[in-house]
């Protein structure tokens, strides 16, 4: 029996893991150690980055497990995030694209033989990490995120402010008052029902639509919330999913983990507040 040859479905994309030295690029502080990605090349064409500084607050949204295939199937749904946040970027996830494996990489710059989480498991990340970096430059960093989530555990154990709420509507109020209060610089925001859902039925059932609506919804509340609240400051805001999913061959049923298009391919979303 001939194998059938598979295009790699990362051919010619940058990673996620490129979101990290993005960031610090777009503060003006140095990479984390670990990171050995470029810079998102959508956003170096967009910005001018000849300015010393550009960016003073950022707001990181990710709902886990929205992929490339289904954000062009049901572009639509997302005009309302392209409105805030108008700048496109085809990513490659990280191989296997697992939550954690695909964070640990998006916030390190690092990929998994760096970062040390290579499938599904859920250490505190021990190598240098974008938060650590912040941490240096004395940056006030938040994380909100549902409790015992990925998002939630791996990257414990730094001066930095861990928001656990119960579930995503939660951690979205939570997110709306921390932007309202206006004490950090940093803050990242995951909501997980999209990957819940599709785990439970298939990436496109109505249930699973309805979630990414959720998303949508969420991520344009807090979108507005820094366009209000954040005045004074340049902000980047992004919209920045961790893997995609496919339907399971046996169980008829969403799943990720393979290395597929369906599942190693995501589009962010990126925009300039300018406060
Ligand atoms: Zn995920």
């Amino acid at each position: 029996m001939i194998e059938e040859l598979k295009e790699d479905p990362c051919k010619d994309l940058q990673s996620i893991a490129s979101l990290a030295p993005t960031i610090c690029r777009l503060m003006n502080i140095p990479p984390p150690l670990s990171s050995g990605a470029a810079i998102i090349s959508q956003v170096i064409n967009e910005f001018n980055l000849t300015q010393s500084k550009i960016i003073d607050k950022v707001l990181i949204y990710s709902p886990d497990a929205i992929g490339r295939e289904f954000y062009y199937k049901h572009s639509a749904l997302f005009q309302s995030v392209r409105d805030h946040a108008p700048i496109e970027a085809t990513l490659c996830s990280i191989f296997p694209p697992k939550t954690p494996v695909c964070f640990a990489s998006m916030f390190t710059g690092a990929p998994p033989e760096i970062h040390g989480i290579k499938e599904y498991r859920r250490p505190v990340v021990q190598c240098d990490t974008l938060f650590d970096v912040l941490v240096r430059e004395r940056k006030n960093v938040a994380i909100v995120a549902v409790t015992g989530s990925s998002m939630d555990v791996i990257f414990r154990h730094r001066d930095i402010d861990y928001y656990s709420k119960r579930y995503d509507e939660q951690a979205t109020e939570r997110a709306l008052e921390l932007i309202e209060q206006g004490l950090h610089d940093v803050i990242v925001v995951y909501n997980q029902e999209y990957d819940d859902v599709l785990h439970r039925t298939t990436p496109e059932s109505p249930e699973a639509i309805n979630a990414v609506m959720n998303h949508v919804d969420s991520f344009n509340r807090i979108a507005s919330a820094v366009e209000e609240h954040w005045k004074g400051f340049k902000s980047f805001i992004a919209f920045t999913p961790d893997h995609g999913a496919h339907i399971d061959k046996i169980s008829r049923k969403g799943t990720h983990g393979d290395n597929v298009p369906e599942d190693m391919q995501v589009v962010h979303l990126y925009g300039i507040t300018d406060g």
